[in-house]
């Protein structure tokens, strides 16, 4: 039986004789279904379409992703460290070159995963690879393929491997999650901060969304929170959901100006009364 695939969020169902009859996730208001109505694909058929690329960003950090792009144009991103190599984040085409190069690179110890939207074919990675699944606990509920190689974990940071740390902002989705890597950025750090806070197109600011297609803002608590839960941290870059959303040098002073700017738009003092 096919484990069938969302073509719009990227999502796989547990096996199958007939695919799903809708996608919980796409149907969820953070998400949509296409004018053109729900359709699904098998992982096979997926492999038979599109191909893995890779980019490294910096020596330890290669982005993994689909061309021709698929579903929401995930990104993933291979955390290579002396301690093992973590999978941050996921995407949905697991083909046979894919798994070849990421043994060669010395494998997976672990993946973790940001938020629902990047779970896509998370257990059949795990499956090649042998390691663990970690998500936050508080977004249990929108796993639609249930596996014992998923790991939830609860509060708000877990370290994975030395200087790999999963820290929980909350906000696009309340178990929402990004990863610090201390050897980053030739050691001043890196943030990996997915769309929990997103790497705006002009590369100076970042943004904040409970819906980033159907465009929901998020609370001034809640992204106040996601800045409190990154206060600790030392980072000079941040990587982004997509592989070229990149703050390249002084992130941490981005983030900050970012907060501070969301928060008056929001507060609707951003602007003088004639602008
Ligand atoms: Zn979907």
């Amino acid at each position: 039986m096919p484990a069938f695939i969302c073509t719009t969020c990227g999502t796989q169902y547990s096996p199958s004789d007939a695919p799903p009859a809708q996608c919980i996730i796409c149907e969820e208001e953070r998400q949509y279904v296409p004018l053109s109505g729900q359709s699904w694909i098998t992982p096979e058929r997926l492999a038979a379409r599109h191909a893995n690329t890779f980019r490294q960003h910096e020596p330890g950090l290669i982005s993994i992703g689909s061309l021709p792009t698929f579903a929401i144009g995930q990104n993933a991103i291979l955390v290579i460290t002396p301690a093992g190599n973590v999978l941050w984040d996921c995407i949905s085409l697991l083909d046979d070159a894919t798994i070849a190069v990421i043994k060669g690179l010395g494998a997976l110890k672990a993946i973790a995963i940001s938020h629902p939207h990047f779970y896509t074919t998370m257990v059949d990675w795990s499956r090649a690879f042998g390691c663990p699944v970690h998500l936050h606990a508080a977004d249990r509920k929108w796993v639609m393929r249930p596996d014992p190689a998923l790991s939830f974990w609860e509060g708000d940071t877990l370290k994975l491997l030395p200087g790999v740390t999963l820290i929980r902002g909350g906000g696009h989705f309340p178990g929402g999650t990004m990863l610090h890597v201390a050897q980053g950025a030739d050691g001043r750090g890196a943030l990996l901060s997915a769309d929990i806070a997103t790497v705006a197109p002009d590369r100076k600011f970042l943004s904040f969304m409970r819906s980033y297609p159907n465009l929901i803002p998020l609370s001034a608590r809640e992204v106040e929170g996601i800045a409190a839960a990154l206060a600790p941290f030392g980072f000079e870059r941040i990587y982004g959901h997509f592989f070229d959303r990149v703050i390249a040098s002084g992130a941490k002073a981005v983030l900050a100006k970012s907060v501070a700017r969301y928060l008056a738009a929001i507060a609707g003092t951003a602007r003088g009364p004639m602008e």
